[in-house]
């Protein structure tokens, strides 16, 4: 009996050490783990919101990412801050549109960096022939490509492969939140398509402050007319309000839509010049043309975003038209 308790007695001790020294083992792996720089989260610093919002969705919980241009702020006209400098020179991999959206960006900080490797454009791999040729913008493309959808979906497998490249170990978890993420984006545009078809074709026709919305017209159907162009940088002049309002007047086209990143003031100079000749154009809402909204919030997402906006054209335009009928 003796003999077999000691026996048990050696048994324990021996599994004992022999877990003391597996966990010995693991904490001086885990010390080296953490000591060595690729094998911590990687830092990524986006610049747009709706490209935050696919870099959050592709990298998970395996990345820290930072956005640099909020809710409201108009992407053109941002000047990087000296914390957003730091922020940019520290990242791992920074994310950008490029196109000359972020010109302020580009030009003070991503262009006089040593390595440029480490920041990426999500609109390199857009095929041109997808692209919205403009005189009008520095480079000669539009830059607003996140309102065609389809275009979007390029733009995610652009940042999962380049998350893949820095970080090959989380391959299969980039590879299975993009194929997941990019289902959403498809739903997304099949949602788009089958909104859009529901206002009637002369009905489609869609005025903001800025030709944001170029590449949603083309993708979705919309004869698109901006006051200022393609650029917020561009100033509202007379012969603008002037045009606009005449053209507004001649297709007998009632709603305009004013825009979350820029200033109202322009649409509202269109509506009182149409006003001043005797005719009449509502403000249909405001859209999310170059930020999202709120963070934590439906619109805060780039899929609610584009929901929101459609939903918005569609119930304004759609209105007028049963208030037609019913007149
Ligand atoms: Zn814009």
């Amino acid at each position: 009996m003796a003999q077999m308790f000691n026996r048990i007695a050696i048994v324990t001790i021996f599994i004992f050490t022999l877990i003391t020294i597996g966990c010995q083992t693991d904490q001086s792996e885990n010390s080296t783990y953490l000591n060595t720089k690729h094998t911590e989260k990687l830092n990524v610093v986006a610049t747009i919101s709706m490209i935050t919002d696919i870099v959050e969705n592709v990298g998970g919980n395996k990345i820290n990412v930072t956005g640099i241009i909020g809710e409201g702020v108009d992407p053109h006209l941002y000047k990087p801050t000296a914390r957003d400098t730091q922020r940019l020179k520290n990242a791992d991999i920074i994310f950008y549109n490029g196109l000359h959206l972020e010109v302020r960006i580009t030009g003070s900080v991503l262009d006089k960096m040593k390595d440029k490797s480490k920041a990426i454009a999500v609109t390199d791999k857009v095929h041109k022939a997808q692209l919205r040729p403009t005189p009008e913008f520095i480079g000669g493309y539009d830059p607003h490509v996140w309102h065609d959808a389809k275009i979007w979906m390029n733009a995610t497998e652009t940042v999962r492969d380049k998350l893949i490249e820095e970080d090959p170990k989380n391959a299969e978890h980039y590879h299975k939140n993009t194929k997941e993420y990019l289902k959403k984006l498809q739903n997304l545009h099949n949602d788009l398509l089958r909104l859009a078809a529901q206002i009637p074709l002369e009905k489609r026709v869609l005025i903001t402050t800025h030709d944001a919305f170029g590449y949603l017209g083309k993708a979705y159907g919309f004869e698109v007319r901006g006051l200022i162009g393609v650029n917020t940088e561009n100033e509202v002049g007379i012969a603008d309000v002037t045009d606009l309002a005449s053209f507004i007047i001649n297709r007998g086209i009632s709603t305009m839509f004013v825009e979350t990143s820029a200033a109202p003031h322009g649409i509202k100079a269109v509506q009182a010049a149409v006003q001043a000749k005797g005719y009449n154009v509502k403000i249909g809402g405001s859209l999310y043309a170059d930020a999202m909204g709120t963070p934590g919030t439906s619109e805060g997402t780039y899929l609610g975003m584009m929901r929101y906006n459609i939903g918005t054209i569609a119930n304004s335009l759609q209105t007028e038209l049963e208030l037609a009928y019913s007149e």
